[in-house]
């Protein structure tokens, strides 16, 4: 096999060598199906093509310094899948068949699993589709469910230090009583072009505001958003953002740090009285905020200017990768062993 530098990977796609499938027709998920193919072969007029039938999941599993493999909480992300089934009108996929297709697809690809301490890690994308050829507007009648993998380097070559992020009223990532609680495809499409112009303008992400009034704080375009003051880890509570598992996380690790917990609408104006702040999500864990420009109000929210993450921020950042790891307990049930 052509030897993978494991310190060197970026967040892409590398060929592995598995995917599972499983396919829903005439009202029943059939059997998980092992693929070597690297492609689909469906349907022109597939709903997912046209319609937008399509949703997804990242979850991610480690190698641990015992050489276990851990994979951290596939049950709510298999119960996410499913609400964001529900929420396009697909059909759902039983949480213990993903449970089962996650497992298998680790197990198919173990040479692909970086090692303890490479700061790599095996990254899981589960997507189910609707399938059946549809013209009208309807959900399709058959869909599929795969799981593939690629090992993953950092998401931001930068690695754990602060880096900025824009506010940009121009942009939704999703409606107000919309899609953007679940997982789906849209929601991404949405936002490539305000991603874009931020990226040009050299922030890393968008802090989109909440699409009705914006007035409030929703989350950063691919990540949830939570901020720091004092001893309170404050995030914000709206309808129209994805619940992260990673921002779920580190609500319970905050907690049982002492932390006092705010889960609220937060207003634009009270970024300037936080002492951190910082973006979540499986794909980065967290990634300190440095600053917040607000494009449209020319105003900045300043964070840090050391480029060191502050001292909260590392804090949840070394607990929760120690669990994942398996470095330290787990009191949770958070990761299960892939055996
Ligand atoms: C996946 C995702 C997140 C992060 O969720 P995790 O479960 O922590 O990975 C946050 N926001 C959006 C829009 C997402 O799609």
């Amino acid at each position: 096999m052509e030897k993978i530098n494991w310190p060197e990977l970026s967040f892409g796609y590398l060929k592995t060598d598995y995917n599972v499938r499983c396919y829903y027709r005439e009202g029943e998920w059939g059997e998980l199906e092992i693929s070597s193919s690297e492609t689909i072969n469906i349907h022109m007029a597939a709903t997912c093509l046209h319609y937008g039938q399509e949703a997804f999941e990242g979850l991610k599993a480690f190698r641990g310094k015992d050489g276990k493999v851990r994979v951290f909480r596939m049950d709510e992300n298999a119960k996410r899948l499913q609400s964001s089934c529900r929420g396009i009108v697909m059909a759902e996929f039983p949480v213990a068949k993903f449970e089962e297709a996650v497992r298998q697809v680790i197990k198919l690809n173990e040479r692909f699993i970086p090692p303890y301490g490479s700061g790599a890690s095996l990254y899981i994308r589960p997507l189910l589709i609707g399938l059946g050829a549809q013209v009208g507007v309807k959900p399709a009648g058959e869909y599929m469910f795969l799981v593939f993998v690629t090992p993953v380097g950092p998401y931001f070559k930068t690695g754990f230090k602060p880096a900025p992020v824009c506010i940009m009223r121009g942009y939704d990532r999703a409606a107000p009583l919309g899609t953007g609680t679940y997982k789906v495809g849209g929601n991404y499409a949405a936002s490539l072009v305000a991603g874009g112009k931020a990226q040009e303008k050299g922030y890393v992400a968008v802090l989109y505001l909440d699409p009705k009034e914006k007035k409030y704080l929703d989350e950063c375009g691919p990540a949830n958003f939570f901020a720091i003051r004092g001893n309170h880890y404050i995030t914000p509570a709206s309808q129209s953002i994805l619940p992260s598992i990673t921002n779920k996380s580190l609500i319970q690790l905050a907690g049982d740090m002492g932390m006092t917990v705010e889960r609220r609408p937060i207003p634009v104006d009270e970024l300037s009285t936080f002492e951190e702040a910082a973006e979540c999500g499986t794909a980065a864990v967290i990634t300190p905020i440095s600053r917040i420009d607000d494009l449209d109000e020319n105003r900045s929210y300043i964070y840090s200017t050391d480029g060191k993450p502050g001292a909260t921020c590392e804090k949840l950042y070394t607990r929760l990768q120690a669990i994942q790891n398996g470095d330290e307990p787990d009191p949770y049930g958070w990761v299960a062993v892939i055996e």
